[in-house]
């Protein structure tokens, strides 16, 4: 333990369950008194849509409800409580003015049935924020709609398809390298292609040889990440595109990590014919907690017939959704994507500007390589060559392992970074600082890793049961997962 553990560790206090509390007979709302005459339900709804009494809700006043939930509240981890660092995640703070914005009347309360002619606020703001994603990506046409990255790889891999499709062979597989994002052979494989891995070389890249050999004319694609989930740029990544291209393939971009680069370089300039963009990580749309996410899908001229459909249009001074686009992939979300996000993007990407969004880049980087150069000594690095935004140590010569230095971390009241991932690195501990952390919260971060592991080449033992001062230590996560418990029993559902 550092000396002074800021934030929820201190929070010891202990809550039942709803169903636990209350008394029969309280309630939480009053009504005025009727004053039409009483009707029987049954004269009102078809038996099917009466619902029988249900036994065992709970029973409480206002303020116990209340309290309940503020309590609940308060065991929260964010990031605007603590340090959040789960590499390419992106855990970045979310500045209160997009909230502000997100809440403007004209924009919270605006039906997204209002005719066109009614909307021209938001579907400006749609545009515009199209705009902002096309020149920061270096594309030539975005999709707002996808609900998050992986349905903009969705998305884009049905698009790359259809192009296929559209000159006569729809091809069979796609290239992934083995340090890919789980999600990319899973769009890869639901629209009906083969993912063909390709191992990285020494250096934590692309093979350009093994992609050579790999690369034919039975293949619709590859899927690459960069910067890559190692944290690190594929430096070879004209040789990437330039050889897939020869063989008629298209190139797919995993642009969740474009914190590392936005401002600095673009995908477009690259031959990256596809990208998705991860607006709650990279443009600070908050996200965890299962929250709404967009995932935007970015393309080049070759795709745009099969743009996801409608698309937001200007013709003078107007706006208009166009959903007239017969080679359309078709629509992949209700009315216009998840539009409180991207007004929170829009609003992050406005406040920022050009020069802001570089240096969000170059903080990003710079707080990534200072945790890596701190810790360099204490933890084993896999891969050695240069990182971006984030850092990919592991738990070989420690004495714990990596679940124990997650776990260990709650206790200093710091959320662990991603664990166990990228596969290819055994023990993965992956740390995204991002840029909006200060030099005094990444220091006490580092401070608590080097503690930690310290700790446990002298006691091992004791790590074993850690955390400790959270509310809930050590669950079977396998049981957890496969067999969870959402129900109180022999109570309502
Ligand atoms: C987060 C992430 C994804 C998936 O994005 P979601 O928005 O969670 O669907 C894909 N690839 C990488 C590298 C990621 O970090």
């Amino acid at each position: 333990m550092t000396e002074h553990t800021p934030g929820i560790s201190g929070l010891i206090s202990d809550e039942p369950i709803i169903f636990e509390v209350g008394s029969p007979g309280r309630k939480a709302y009053s009504l005025p008194s009727c004053d039409v005459p009483d009707v029987e339900i049954e004269t009102l709804l078809p038996p099917g849509e009466i619902r029988d009494t249900i036994d065992g809700l709970p029973e409480l006043t206002e303020l116990d409800v209340v309290r309940h939930f503020t309590r609940l509240s308060q065991w929260n981890f964010s990031i605007d409580t603590n340090f959040y660092p789960l590499g390419s995640c992106t855990m970045k703070y979310n500045p209160k003015i997009n909230e502000t914005m997100a809440r403007l009347p004209g924009f919270a309360q605006h039906h997204p049935m209002t005719p066109d002619a009614d909307s021209q606020g938001s579907l400006q703001l749609l545009f515009e924020l199209q705009e902002c994603l096309k020149t920061i990506s270096g594309m030539d046409h975005v999709s707002l709609q996808p609900a998050a990255g992986a349905q903009g790889e969705f998305a884009g891999m049905l698009m790359i398809k259809a192009y296929h499709d559209a000159k006569g062979n729809p091809r069979k597989k796609v290239l992934l390298p083995d340090s890919a994002h789980g999600t990319n052979p899973a769009s890869a494989t639901l629209c009906g292609y083969k993912s063909v891995q390709l191992p990285s070389n020494a250096e934590g890249l692309i093979d350009v040889a093994k992609l050579e050999a790999a690369m034919d004319e039975d293949t619709a694609a590859i899927m690459l990440t960069n910067p890559n989930t190692l944290g690190m740029f594929e430096k070879d990544i004209l040789k990437i595109t330039d050889i897939v291209h020869k063989k008629g393939g298209l190139v797919y971009c995993d642009g969740a990590n474009l914190n590392a680069v936005m401002g600095i370089t673009k995908m477009g300039d690259m031959g990256i014919d596809v990208l998705h963009i991860n607006l709650h990580k990279t443009f600070s749309t908050p996200h965890g907690g299962g929250g709404p996410g967009a995932g935007p899908v970015c393309i080049k001229d070759i795709l745009e017939p099969y743009l996801p459909a409608p698309v937001v249009e200007k013709s003078g001074s107007k706006y208009r959704l166009n959903a007239d686009r017969p080679q359309s992939v078709g629509r992949l979300k209700s009315f216009n994507g998840n539009f409180g996000m991207l007004l929170r993007a829009y609003a992050y990407i406005r406040t920022l500007g050009p020069e802001g969004i570089k240096q969000v880049a170059q903080s990003a980087v710079l707080n990534a390589n200072y945790i890596r150069a701190k810790l360099k000594d204490t933890f084993h690095l896999p891969f050695n060559g240069p990182s971006l935004h984030e850092c990919v140590f592991n738990d070989k010569g420690q004495g714990i392992t990596t679940m124990d230095f997650a776990k260990a971390l709650i206790d200093h009241g710091f959320h662990p970074p991603t664990v166990y991932f990228p596969l290819i690195v055994k023990g993965a501990l992956m740390i995204e600082p991002t840029e909006t952390e200060s030099k005094e919260t990444l220091d006490g971060f580092i401070a608590a890793m080097q503690s930690i592991a310290k700790k446990g080449q002298e006691d091992a033992e004791s790590f074993h049961s850690s955390p400790n001062l959270a509310k809930v230590t050590r669950p079977d996560e396998a049981q957890a997962a496969r067999n969870p418990k959402l129900r109180w029993p022999g109570h309502a559902r």
